[in-house]
């Protein structure tokens, strides 16, 4: 009996007899000293856009949270279940990263979801509509501009998000207070996914730039 889909069978085939064999001694280090991350990756759920194919990511260097659009909420201690919160509280305070990185992504589903035409809830709780509206009067400003394609609402509003989730998470004291004190840095990022395209977020200008690579 299968208990698994076969091509996920097939896939763990293939670890084992590639990535694990080769890297068995760094696993079994991981597995002794613990993990270690110098970063946490908050990214999206989207198949397309994984942090760890993307930056060719060994095992223990990366620590991922992945949620619908790659939001981070505000700072609420209110007792209610918060899964990013406390990954986040974990790499933080746990962990202790070095670096936070807020990637998004192009043709994103959630950030499409909000920008309209407005569908009907996909179930009666409707948890995407009430975790998007996490963005609230940036969506409505961007969804409302007639000045730009469809194309460039769903871009400007993707890289948006991303400035917008780095103010929230400034909203958590424990990083805000490592950040000032020069031990936590902040990035954001956004993929493009049909080029391959990376561009990182100027701290400053909070504008997007292809980083050189040479
Ligand atoms: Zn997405």
């Amino acid at each position: 009996m299968v208990h698994l889909p076969e091509k996920l069978l097939n896939g763990y085939r293939n670890f084992m007899a590639g990535r694990y064999a080769s890297e068995t001694s760094r696993y079994r280090t991981l597995a002794d000293d613990g993990q270690t991350p110098e970063t946490l990756m908050i990214a999206c759920c989207d198949s397309r856009s994984a942090p760890e194919t993307i930056f060719d990511a060994g095992p223990g260097e990366l620590f991922v949270v992945r949620n619908v659009a790659n939001l981070v909420p505000p700072y609420a201690p209110d007792g209610e279940y918060h899964a990013t919160s406390s990954a986040l509280e974990f790499a933080v305070q746990g962990l202790k990263v070095k670096n936070i990185v807020v990637m998004g992504h192009g043709r994103c589903g959630g950030i499409k979801s909000v920008l309209g035409p407005t569908h009907e809830p996909l179930s009666p709780g409707d948890f995407i509509g009430k975790w998007m509206s996490l963005l609230g009067p940036a969506a409505e400003a961007v969804s409302g501009n007639t000045m730009m394609t469809a194309g460039e609402r769903q871009t400007a509003l993707e890289r948006i998000s991303i400035r917008f989730s780095l103010a929230n998470l400034r909203t958590f004291p424990c990083v805000d207070i490592l950040e000032k004190k020069g031990r936590l840095n902040l990035y954001g990022a956004w993929f493009d996914i049909s080029t391959g395209e990376l561009w990182a977020m100027n701290p400053v200008t909070g504008d997007f730039e292809r980083p050189r690579l040479d």
